[in-house]
């Protein structure tokens, strides 16, 4: 089976990615396991900008198939922050922790109903000959008052979900995969694998 090098070491979205990838055709190696350390600055204005860079860098470096997820949350009551810069949140080097306790500081006075928030995920596939694909993907809900659950990552014990009265954190790991902005960018993307690993064989 040929390889797709999944560009990231966010240990949460490895362990997503090979739910949510299992049937597309491709064997998912990582960074780590190849070998590959590169810094990438992230200096693009939008999740796709972010996820092209990193997909290219990644498939240039490795001579491989790249796909690369760049995704945050977006908190309508802040402008749409912390958005492209919700890894940096908190600054480098801070913890999920200290983001989560960040933006709930920042959201102090802001009542529930007036909490309304999204996570996008967009995801960049780069191939070696320089072909790029992106897709998206995007889940509504609420910033909670206080942090809930510990399964997921990153900001998902503090994003609630009305219709169901949990937090992401609360989900099981599987139908957080049925229902995130990764799942349904993962949908589409699975789709351009497949057609890409056709190709793949047609060429062998
Ligand atoms: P990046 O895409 O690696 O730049 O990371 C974006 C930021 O959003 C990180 O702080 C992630 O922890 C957070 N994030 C991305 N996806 C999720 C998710 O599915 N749940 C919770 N936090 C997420």
């Amino acid at each position: 089976m040929a390889e797709l090098l999944l560009a990231t070491n966010n240990k949460g979205k490895i362990r997503e990615y090979r739910e949510l990838l299992s049937g597309c055709g491709f064997e998912l190696v990582t960074p780590a396991g190849r070998g590959i350390d590169i810094a990438i600055a992230e200096t693009g204005e939008t999740f796709g900008e972010n996820a092209a860079i990193k997909a290219r860098a990644f498939a240039a470096a490795s001579g491989l198939p790249a796909l690369a997820d760049d995704s945050g949350l977006e908190v309508d009551a802040l402008d749409g922050a912390p958005g492209v810069l919700s890894a940096r949140y908190a600054g480098e080097g801070a913890s999920d922790t200290e983001r989560n306790a960040l933006l709930l500081e920042n959201l102090r006075h802001v009542p529930l109903p007036r909490r309304t928030a999204r996570f996008r995920c967009v995801i960049a596939i780069a191939e070696p000959s320089g072909g790029i694909h992106l897709t998206d993907g995007v889940i509504e809900g609420l910033i909670s008052l206080a942090p809930r659950g510990t399964s997921g990552f990153g900001y998902d014990p503090i994003f609630y979900l009305p219709e169901r009265h949990l937090t992401i954190a609360e989900l099981e790991p599987a139908e957080k995969n049925r229902i995130s902005h990764r799942a349904a960018a993962a949908v589409k993307a699975c789709l351009i694998l497949c057609r890409l690993s056709a190709e793949n064989n047609k060429e062998r």
